[in-house]
């Protein structure tokens, strides 16, 4: 099984390479870098990446794939098609399945599902408390052992700051990384969209932005003091990007992401009450979304992750308060990356390789993954900067549909994704 990926320009931030080069695969692995002029062993398979971007396989740190216990939303299989056919060869979902993944079982059962499916490597996450409630430490070691690679309560987020101590002390122990979903639900709760004027001209109850970041200083605090490393999910409010700056100066250990519906939209996207709008955290005012750019341009921010979160359309379509939270995300995210990031000259491609890959690889410890140096696992992202492309809901391989960028038209995408060395999705 070998694969040559000719004529291609190789970007890959951890090799500090940005330039023509091909790529030898050989089962599974990379085994060499050529030059363009150079000719590869025989019975070669070619792909031909003239004028593509070739780059180490792109990471999702935060999805939901329902499975065990909502099928009907999406099944890992399903979730891992929307994956490739976004370019992700890799994701991590969240635990929040019923039942929750708080123990090495469900872990492995959800490994299990992702290598039946054979498209994108699924890396679990497990929960910090069981059943997320808080209460009791989940039984990390052995969710480790089973495969995890970080534990979260996301969406439940560890109300009680003495449990989300000892939650990080436990987590060091095993070399895990906490994942913060911040939120202090004492100033969110009932809350469906940014409190703000658009939440107030729409008469919705407002989810303040200091809701996020009293917990992300709490955390940030606890950090210090535990030396656990924190990453902060779908970072999304001026204050937690300027928490985490001030952190990273002082040398703790945090690190966070942001989703593409947050540096592409604001709350005033809620005012034709579409339920593929709501979202956790919700979508902010500009003042917010000037922020995550900034924080992306100077490193603030270290991943593009898509909180990608499938939801039926029988639940999308009750009334704006009652409509769970959530969107898809999968097959979007890097459109929306070239529309806008690289186009309106916010970053380069590659720190969107960095953003996607590099990073996400260094923030989960995933070995030999976020690169294509030699010896590393052959996933790929094949990345055509100059394709214009129109997303439908209607084409998705989600099982759910709820995009609220269903008929956006992009120019950039991803034309193929290879796992392991094989062509698992090609446009
Ligand atoms: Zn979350």
């Amino acid at each position: 099984m070998k694969l040559l990926i000719s004529n291609g320009h190789l970007i890959d931030p951890n090799e500090n390479q940005n330039s023509g080069k091909n790529l030898l695969i050989e089962d599974g692995k990379v085994t060499a870098w050529l030059g363009q002029n150079e000719s590869a062993p025989e019975d070669t398979e070619v792909f031909d990446a003239s004028g593509m971007i070739v780059a180490p396989g792109f990471i999702d740190l935060h999805v939901h794939l329902r499975e065990p216990g909502q099928e009907h939303k999406e099944t890992i299989a399903s979730g891992c098609a929307a994956a490739v056919a976004g370019g992700w060869t890799s994701v991590c979902p969240m635990p929040n399945t019923n039942p929750i993944n708080d123990n090495a079982a469900i872990t492995r059962y959800m490994i299990e599902q992702a290598e039946h499916a054979g498209l994108a490597n699924v890396f679990p996450i497990g929960a910090i408390t069981k059943s997320s409630d808080g209460k009791e430490l989940a039984e990390m070691g052995e969710m480790k052992a089973a495969g995890a690679v970080a534990v979260s309560d996301d969406g439940r987020p560890v109300p009680n700051a003495g449990m989300m101590r000892r939650a990080m002390e436990y987590a060091t122990d095993f070399g895990l990384p906490v994942i913060d979903h911040c939120e202090d639900k004492s100033l969110s709760s009932g809350g469906v969209m940014h409190e703000g004027r658009v939440s107030l001209l729409l008469g919705l109850k407002g989810m303040p932005a200091l809701a996020e970041e009293v917990d992300a200083v709490r955390d940030i605090l606890l950090a210090k003091e535990t030396g656990a490393h924190i990453h902060i999910a779908h970072v999304s409010t001026k204050g937690a990007i300027e928490a985490v700056r001030r952190a990273k100066n002082e040398g703790i250990n945090v690190t966070c992401e942001v989703t593409p519906h947050h540096f592409t939209l604001t709350d005033s996207a809620v005012e034709g009450y579409d339920t593929n709008t709501k979202m956790s955290p919700p979508l902010r005012s500009e003042k917010h979304l000037e922020a995550i750019i900034e924080g992306i341009k100077d490193g603030t921010i270290d991943a593009i992750a898509t909180d990608h979160a499938p939801h039926h359309a029988d639940e999308k379509s009750f009334e704006y308060d009652r409509a769970p939270f959530g969107i898809t995300g999968l097959e979007t995210a890097i459109g929306l990356a070239f529309k806008e990031l690289i186009h309106k000259g916010i970053i380069d491609l590659p720190k969107l390789v960095e953003l996607c890959s590099a990073n996400p690889a260094k923030i989960f410890k995933l070995q030999n993954r976020g690169t294509l140096k030699v010896g590393s696992f052959a996933d790929v992202t094949i990345i055509d900067p100059e394709m214009n492309w129109t997303y439908r809901n209607a084409d998705s391989k989600s099982k759910s549909k709820n995009s609220p960028f269903d008929g956006w038209e992009f120019t950039g995408g991803v034309v193929a994704t290879i796992v392991s060395g094989k062509i698992i999705f090609r446009r």
